[in-house]
């Protein structure tokens, strides 16, 4: 099964595929790892992209995917998590590959807003606490270690909506072109899994 996952940020579509790929036995693919993970030439050549903070091309990000789903792990099928991004890799994408099912985990603008806006992280182990969902035991501090939470500044409320609006205008197309399952994503984490393997059966 070749499935993708869509969403918003924060609407929790990476701990849900890492879940669900564990439950069918089948690859979790998010974009972020593809890149990290590419290797022998292809590695070189997004490491040129990466290492300058350029934007890998979808003409390479797509021959790295290609090698991707050509392993072993990737039999049983995969769940590509944050690829495509537009409707242009969409179309690229079919040229590779045929996606069985598309899941959309939909949550509102301001629950966008809500959870990642109080998000807090720890500098010093990387621990992540949010304001308005997960709070620290005390004040701005980390759990774990003591040491100050911050808050990121690509989390500010503009910067939140200005994702937000690239998501609606470039990455909402893709779920008609693919005839999407919606799933509601302001349940909670177990109810949420739940719809999604309704969906999928
Ligand atoms: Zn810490």
């Amino acid at each position: 099964m070749k499935i993708l996952f869509v969403g918003p940020q924060g609407c929790g579509k990476g701990t849900q595929a890492k879940v669900i790929a564990e439950k069918f036995n089948i690859a979790h693919i998010s974009t972020g790892d593809l890149l990290r993970n590419a290797t022998g030439e292809l590695k070189k050549e997004v490491d040129t992209y990466m290492l300058t903070g350029k934007l890998v091309p979808d003409e390479l990000m797509l021959r790295v995917l290609k090698e991707r789903i050509s392993q072993h792990d990737c039999n049983k099928g995969f769940i590509l998590d944050g690829y495509p991004r537009n409707i242009t890799q969409a179309h690229e994408l079919d040229k590779i590959t045929r996606i069985d099912k598309v899941i959309e985990i939909e949550i509102s603008d301001q629950e966008s807003v809500r959870r990642l806006g109080g998000r807090l992280s720890c500098k010093n182990c990387g621990a992540v606490f949010n304001e308005n969902t997960h709070t620290p035991k005390r004040d701005m501090q980390c759990d774990n270690c003591d040491a100050m939470l911050i808050k990121r500044a690509d989390d500010t409320k503009e910067a939140i909506l200005k994702r937000l609006d690239i998501y609606h205008s470039e990455t909402e197309p893709i779920l008609k072109h693919y005839h999407s399952v919606k799933i509601n994503g302001e349940q909670p984490i177990d109810q949420v899994t739940k719809d999604i393997i309704q969906a999928l059966k």
